[in-house]
């Protein structure tokens, strides 16, 4: 015979095999009185929100749930997956809510990168998902930046109300609540998590005032996201952990850089020009001629162009090119989860080469 229990502070059906699931606790904990995931458990003990990503059908649950109420959303992205990060149609989710952008992760950038363009950039791409946004700003959750403008911001938006924070996974969402935990004090034992029956999690609420709570929903997973085909181990290697060194190549026509084996920029036609690369700096870039790149790629990927490596080559969609054609101005060719390519000349051919299901864009450049 078989007993289910159910976790006391969110409701989640408790289980003890898969750490990184909802409703995880150790098998050690079950004899408590009160059992707690370990999610809750962490809240409670030490006021710090854990990551849990949800099935698309339990995100949607949660998150329309939110539709009829009145209250403030704040949509986190990661500035270096903009494609892979925005919410498509997340106004249609949230009912009539102002929206407040936040661009996450700038601790990341180079202090020669343009936040005023990078901000244009990040309305534009937000408005082509389909979200009007009332404001943005660009905040670094790791490093304290722009936290105190974010929370002006917040003051003034929410007017009193209820502040909903939304993301996919790996924008940084815990991060920014848990510094937000800390900053604020007297806020132990009065973090509460609100069950929705149905689905495998409950929301995480923050008390801003007597009135009004920060919610946190849980993260979606979107499949667009490169890091969706990549083992654990490439994405280490791929995602920037420290301030970008952009790396700088005069390339002539003919010419092809490579992003470990997962991007390829070809450079078809056009004057020798500057191409400033923005990638993770463990990243290796690899240079050469157009003619010999297809051979190249077939022969040695996984080993000399890496990552993937030989274990976690097959995980990787087949490449499929995108050519851009640019007459004159500055224009970075951007591979979301990746980084992006500054072309400083007067007009080039190039193509863009990466797995398909990731979309490849080109904007103007933020230098
Ligand atoms: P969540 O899934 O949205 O809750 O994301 P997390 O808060 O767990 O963060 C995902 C990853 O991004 C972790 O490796 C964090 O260390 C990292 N991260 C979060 N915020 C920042 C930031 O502002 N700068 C940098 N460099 N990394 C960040």
């Amino acid at each position: 015979e078989t007993e289910t229990i159910d976790c006391q502070g969110c409701g989640v059906r408790i289980q003890t095999t898969a750490k990184d699931q909802p409703g995880y606790t150790p098998v050690s904990s079950l004899q408590k009185e009160v059992v707690l995931c370990q999610r809750c458990f962490r809240l409670k003990h030490y006021n710090e929100i854990q990551d849990v990503s949800i099935t698309d059908d339990d995100f949607l649950k949660m998150v329309s749930s939110i539709r009829d109420t009145s209250g403030l959303v704040v949509h986190i992205v990661d500035i270096f997956d903009v494609d892979g990060s925005l919410i498509h149609g997340l106004p249609r989710l949230v009912g009539e809510k102002s929206i407040l952008l936040v661009g996450n992760k700038m601790d990341l950038l180079p202090k020669s990168v343009n936040t005023r363009k990078l901000l244009q950039w990040l309305r534009s791409q937000a408005k082509q998902a389909g979200i009007k946004v009332t404001d943005a700003c660009l905040i670094s959750s790791a490093k304290g930046h722009g936290i105190a403008e974010l929370s002006e911001k917040i003051e003034q938006y929410r007017q009193g109300d209820n502040v909903y924070i939304v993301g996919t996974t790996n924008v940084g969402k815990s991060t920014f609540i848990n510094r937000l935990i800390k900053q604020s004090t007297g806020f132990s034992e009065v973090i509460t998590t609100s069950y929705f029956p149905g689905t495998t999690l409950g929301f995480i609420e923050i008390p801003l005032d007597d009135r009004s709570a920060l919610i946190d929903t849980p993260g979606i997973v979107n499949k667009q996201q490169m890091a969706h085909y990549i083992s654990g181990e490439d994405l280490k290697l791929i995602t920037p952990n420290k301030e970008i060194k952009p790396r700088i190549y005069q390339l002539n026509d003919g010419q092809t850089l490579f992003f470990g084996g997962l991007a390829r920029l070809d450079f078809i036609k056009g004057d020798k020009q500057s191409f400033v690369c923005y990638f993770s700096n463990q990243l290796p870039i690899h240079r050469t001629k157009l003619e010999k790149a297809d051979d190249l790629f077939a022969n040695h990927c996984g080993e000399l162009l890496t990552p993937p490596t030989e274990a976690s080559i097959d995980q990787i969609p087949p490449m499929i090119s995108d050519t851009f054609r640019i007459k004159e101005g500055k224009y970075d060719i951007v591979f979301p989860g990746l980084g992006w390519v500054s072309i400083l000349g007067e007009g080039a051919t190039v193509a863009a080469n990466r797995p398909k299901g990731v979309a490849v864009s080109i904007r103007q450049s933020f230098n």
